[in-house]
């Protein structure tokens, strides 16, 4: 069978996770093990690269051995984070993107301005790190909302003041589009005279890649979709290749291909998410290439 390859050129890592990657590479060539609060990207290959120089993914702070390095990686961390590792006498090796660092000091004087008064709102995932770093900005003060569906719920609730002030920011990887519905329904909701202040956080590198890979699954056959299966950023990505490619399909590296998805002579599109190293998809191209 003979497939036309192409590799999306827009993806490949961010420069938040590039600028990580590079940190705990650099203190890592100098020997010893570094330990990472989180996995440092969502994409198990890499993280079985990076590991094999050292890099120890823990999930809490308590679980790297005191004295020792801790990375903190793009997503960023609540401020209690950074006690709790000054009080277990950890050098901080912190990889918070800037991009992420901006917002948490935005929410943070947005959060001084409103509390008390009104509520502050983040749309992201629940539970995800980035958001637990923003939240944490609040004291635990911010509500957040992931779709229309929980926004309606907190309506319902009576959590959200008819009359504000109300100020929204977003996750900085969450779809441009799906921000637009969220804000226009607030804008609905809220009286007119109400103090409303929406604060364009998505990241820029994400926005444009919405464009982007919009057109790019449009322009092939079938879609390759590579990402990790914990991948946020992922998930939302290739939900919008699918909603543009019906076949589109996920794997997490070459072993996930299923040839029978493909005919003789298909133009296959090969992307990702903000986690997914290049080299992988490299790799998967090379396969789709020899099949
Ligand atoms: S997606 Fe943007 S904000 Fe998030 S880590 Fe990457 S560069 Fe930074």
């Amino acid at each position: 069978m003979r497939l036309n390859v192409e590799i999306d050129p827009g993806s490949g890592f961010c420069g938040g996770v590039i600028r990580a990657i590079g940190r705990a590479e650099e203190y890592l060539s100098g020997g010893g093990t570094l330990y990472s609060l989180g996995a440092i990207v969502h994409n198990e290959a890499e993280l079985e690269r990076l590991g094999a120089k050292g890099l120890v993914t823990v999930s809490s702070v308590s679980e790297a051995p005191s004295g020792e390095a801790l990375l903190i990686r793009a997503h960023g961390e609540p401020p209690e984070t950074y006690s709790s590792a000054a009080e277990r006498n950890l050098s901080v090796i912190d990889c918070t993107c800037p991009v992420v660092l901006k917002l948490q000091q935005s929410i943070r004087e947005a959060w001084e301005r409103i509390r008390g008064r009104g509520e502050l709102l983040i749309f992201g995932k629940p539970g995800h790190a980035e958001v637990l770093g923003l939240v944490g900005q609040t004291g635990g003060g911010a509500l957040v909302v992931q779709d229309l569906p929980m926004l309606e719920g907190l309506i319902a609730q009576g959590c959200i003041p008819k009359e504000g002030p109300l100020a929204i920011f977003s996750q900085t990887t969450k779809s441009p589009s799906e921000y637009r519905v969220i804000c226009s329904r607030l804008k609905k909701f809220l009286s007119p005279q109400a103090s409303f202040m929406v604060h364009d956080t998505i990241c820029a590198q994400v926005a444009r890649r919405h464009e982007k890979l919009r057109e790019f699954a449009a322009s092939h056959d079938a879609i390759v979709f590579v990402a990790g299966v914990s991948s946020s950023n992922g998930k939302v990505l290739y939900d919008l290749c699918k909603s543009v490619n019906e076949r589109t399909h996920h794997i997490g590296g070459p072993s996930g291909i299923d040839y029978s998805w493909f005919s003789d002579g298909d133009s296959v599109g090969v992307c990702g998410a903000t986690s997914t190293p290049s080299w992988l998809l490299e790799e998967v191209a090379a396969a789709l290439a020899s099949a």
